[in-house]
């Protein structure tokens, strides 16, 4: 399939363009041609600002069922934990289908083309397998096929309820019992068109430390992306100087978790030398502020991870909000809060991590830029609503990534596929009742 569409902006990496024609075939992009003043005949047109698409790296798409009902009382994130198990308790791989295939059309709404789902949802409640011991990751993968957009499954080892403790009630459905009993499950997930399969470490809490490199390895040996939930809480920090004399990063490290294709998720509560371990082995940094900020955890250490040479990427992860660009501002924001200095990265520093650094951290290098070569993968941001109008227009990224929201998005494209055109999303019809009637069916 070849098509030609027509940006009237466009985003190239450094700067803005305007006029630009994207050739595509079989799924990606064989031109970008600038000086494009009008739309070349037949070219689909895109009237605003087109970005790489969004990566979306670190998602519970279950949490998404929490929104609204976790705002009410005080608490930290372990009670908010407690809501977040009841939810869990009541998903079985149909009513987990239906509610995330809704939350990743929600996701294409936002301009969100790739997602990196942090799957820990593995067994019947009480910890039975299922005939398909497979089913609820299959159930998430068959959901982003239906919504239209890739998924990276990050098949998550969960074996302990807290450094070698029995996993509790809640959490048995998580379990698969020891790590080799994970890895040979996980076998059973396969890469294929639109889908990727990595691992995850679920954290230094929930994996014994004489278990890790079994997953460490499991995901080298398929050269495949490794996820951890890293030091978002300082009790987990605590428990584990307690239990091993080392900081969960030191831990990893010393287990052979940390390296290129790993990433941190969070990364808030580190030290210095923690720090340095990250940025030396080219370990990733997964930010998710704005679950980060509704969950009290504390504002992570993301200048000094980048400046030490960890690449950053971001995730909406407990779903407070679906908008990759409020995660984009809020890791300056945040900072410009704590520093009282404003500029800690440009507005294309931070699409660098909306885009090409969250594909590459879940293993989709080739996508996340408009360039010759890459996968066709795009979204359009209208610069002519009452948040966006009225840019100059060289700085039109500046605009969307400083004033835009998910509610701005007006086209995303997937490998060439026009899935959601003028805000509408042309796989799943009526994303809000898809979501209301998923939703409802677990609080019933
Ligand atoms: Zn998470």
């Amino acid at each position: 399939m070849r098509v030609t569409y027509w940006c009237e902006h466009a985003w190239l990496g450094t700067h803005t363009e305007p006029g630009v024609a994207l050739d595509v075939s079989d799924g990606r992009l064989t031109a970008v041609r600038t000086g494009a003043d009008t739309p070349p005949p037949d070219a689909v047109p895109l009237r605003g600002l087109t970005l790489p698409g969004l990566a979306n790296t670190h998602s519970h798409a279950f949490h998404r069922a929490l929104r609204g009902t976790v705002q009410v009382g005080s608490g930290t994130f372990w009670t908010w934990r407690e809501v977040m198990y009841q939810v869990a308790s009541r998903l079985t791989p149909d009513s987990y289908f239906a509610l995330a295939r809704a939350v990743y059309a929600e996701m294409a709404l936002a301009g969100i083309t790739a997602v990196g789902e942090f799957h820990y949802l593995h067994h019947a409640p009480g910890g039975t397998p299922y005939a398909e011991p497979n089913a609820m990751g299959e159930a998430l993968i068959a959901a982003a096929g239906e919504a239209g957009i890739r998924i990276t499954l990050l098949d998550t080892a969960y074996l302990s309820s807290g450094f070698g403790a029995a996993p509790d009630r809640h959490q048995r459905r998580f379990s698969d019992g020891t790590a080799e009993a994970w890895a040979e499950r996980a076998a059973g997930l396969k890469d294929r068109d639109g889908v990727r399969i990595g691992a995850a470490i679920h954290s230094v809490r929930a994996v014994p430390a004489d278990q890790l490199s079994t997953v460490a390895r499991w995901a080298a040996d398929r050269r495949a992306p490794l996820h951890v939930h890293l030091s978002e809480q300082t009790a987990e920090n605590d428990a584990c100087l307690a239990a091993h004399g080392r900081t969960p990063t030191r831990l990893l490290a010393d287990h052979g978790v940390l390296g290129p294709r790993t990433t941190g998720v969070h990364n808030t509560h580190l030290t210095d030398e923690d720090i340095a371990l990250l940025g030396g082995t080219g370990t990733g940094t997964c930010m998710c502020p704005t679950t980060e900020r509704d969950l009290a955890d504390g504002i992570g250490p993301a200048v000094a991870l980048q400046r030490a040479g960890s690449p950053l990427s971001l995730g909406s992860d407990s779903h407070a909000v679906i908008d990759l660009l409020e995660e984009a501002r809020a890791m300056e924001l945040d900072e410009r809060l704590r520093s009282r200095t404003r500029g800690h990265w440009t507005a294309a520093a931070l699409l660098h991590a909306a885009t090409a650094q969250g594909h590459a951290a879940l293993g989709w290098p080739e996508a996340g830029r408009l360039e010759a070569g890459a996968l066709a993968d795009f979204t359009t941001i209208a610069l002519d609503t009452v948040r966006t109008a009225g840019p100059v227009p060289r700085l039109a990224a500046e605009t969307a990534v400083f004033a835009a929201s998910a509610a701005d998005v007006r086209h995303t494209v997937v490998g060439g596929r026009h899935v959601v055109r003028d805000g509408v999303h042309r796989l799943v019809p009526d994303v809000p009742r898809a979501l209301t009637e998923s939703i409802a069916a677990l609080h019933r």
